[in-house]
């Protein structure tokens, strides 16, 4: 056997926890999985049905943990786990798998299939079989500390543009403000106008709030990879600067899996409870609009709908926030037809994107995304994903579709009350 898949293997052998026992013990294979899996529906090939995609950990439970497992392997008469088998799931799994969570949604024993596939990319990670994109994305993000090599120059760079565009001073290490914003390297790099909505809500609001020059990066690298080791070392920087800075709060910025690694995954990667809160953007803009400290006024008249990012509404629970805000501000917003929790992955998320290699398979999976678009006709389409927002607006270029993509806090800080005195 060699090095590398003795440690692919002794590492899918520690993933299997009680909870992948008595999933794949549970499992009635009726495929039912696979007709809410993007990357099937588009494509109709049954090996993307979200089942399948766990076979390697399977495969070794079934050697490990079950009797015809067991005797199939003392006889000789079973398949063990092979070279081959990895490289082939490394495709399935990564180019294949957003990491969306909808086949987990429907399946009839709540299987959660989505995290087996997270612990199978632990195996394929640890044997080195991941592409390319997200080996070099996750080196940066140890190295530089952020997966696009951004460092704080850059963020300092953007955030004299909007400092002199907004006349507002970005706080930056402000020991003892209330809140610590992380901020997504897409959000700097392509999408600055949310620092300058950030800067106009808080300002208006009373908000204390700062940016920590040690830890600006939210988005994590390791979860998308599968490394749990690198995962908690990004999430660590994080929690060094929010207590380093003694904030009581950390919000998580427009960026799916950014608050999956944050708010969900985060204490049991770096295996202590936080001394602080984490609420995502649309969470605290909510809670600052309940309580009458965020005015808007004025209406979008544009007919518009909402792309539910699958981390932060279906894995993350922020459901009816992005609806009550939205319905604050546009007179014409529409939902697509599934929608909330139930909604299409853009076909991005999980590391997708960052894998060159996904990027016909991803546009093939957009489709879903072009048909929940052409039954609106909207103007215009709101997101609260960076990831999702560049996705989308790749695959709308694709399909000529001419639809502007906005994120949902600047959608927001357009309407503050002291913009329209
Ligand atoms: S829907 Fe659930 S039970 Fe059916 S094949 Fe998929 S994982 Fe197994
Ligand atoms: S998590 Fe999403 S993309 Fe992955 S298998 Fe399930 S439905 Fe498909």
């Amino acid at each position: 056997m060699s090095e590398r898949l003795e440690r692919g293997l002794n590492t899918l052998r520690a993933q299997i926890d009680p909870e992948v026992k008595a999933y794949f013990s549970s499992c009635v294979h009726c495929g039912i999985c696979a007709e809410a899996c993007l990357f099937y529906t588009e494509t109709g090939d049954p090996r993307y049905t979200p089942i399948y995609k766990t076979e390697p950990l399977h495969k070794v439970w079934q050697e490990e943990y079950t009797f015809w497992g067991k005797l199939g392997k003392k006889l000789g008469l079973t398949k063990s786990l092979t070279e081959a088998d990895l490289a082939n799931w490394e495709e399935l799994v990564y180019d294949g798998c957003s990491m969306c969570g909808r086949c987990s949604m429907v399946c009839p024993v709540g299987i959660d299939v989505a995290y087996i596939i997270r612990k199978v990319k632990e195996g394929l990670a640890a044997s080195d079989y991941s592409p390319e994109g997200l080996v070099e994305a996750t080196q940066r993000a140890v190295e530089i500390g952020s997966p696009m090599g951004i460092r704080l120059k850059a963020l300092q760079a953007q955030i004299r543009h909007v400092e002199a565009d907004t006349g507002l001073k970005i706080p930056m290490d402000v020991e003892g403000a209330e809140y610590l914003a992380l901020l997504s390297s897409m959000e700097i790099i392509n999408f600055p106008e949310y620092i300058e909505a950030l800067a106009r809500i808080f300002k208006q609001a009373g908000v204390s709030w700062t940016l920590c020059s040690d830890a600006f990066e939210a988005t994590n690298s390791g979860l998308q990879i599968g490394n749990s080791i690198i995962a908690a070392q990004l999430l660590e920087r994080v929690v060094a600067g929010a207590e380093k800075l003694k904030v009581k709060t950390v919000i998580s910025p427009e960026c799916g899996h950014a608050f999956a690694a944050i708010r969900w995954d985060g204490p049991n990667f770096i295996g202590r409870p936080y001394n602080f809160k984490v609420v995502h953007i649309l969470e605290l803009l909510d809670e600052l609009q309940q309580s009458g400290r965020l005015k808007t006024s004025g209406m979008e008249t544009a007919r518009l709908t909402f792309h539910d990012p699958c981390q932060i509404v279906r894995r993350g629970g922020v459901e009816a926030q992005p609806r009550r805000l939205l319905e604050s501000v546009a007179e014409n917003f529409v939902e697509m037809t599934e929608h909330g929790r139930m909604n299409w992955c853009c076909g991005g998320g999980g590391g997708v994107s960052a894998n060159e290699r996904a990027e016909g398979l991803r546009l093939k999976a957009f489709k879903r995304k072009k048909s929940q678009l052409d039954e609106l006709k909207v103007e215009t389409i709101v997101t609260a994903c960076a990831n999702c927002r560049l996705v989308m607006e790749e695959g709308l270029e694709e399909n000529e579709m001419d639809i502007p993509i906005v994120g949902l806090t600047e959608v927001i800080a357009e309407h503050l009350v002291e913009d329209k005195q």
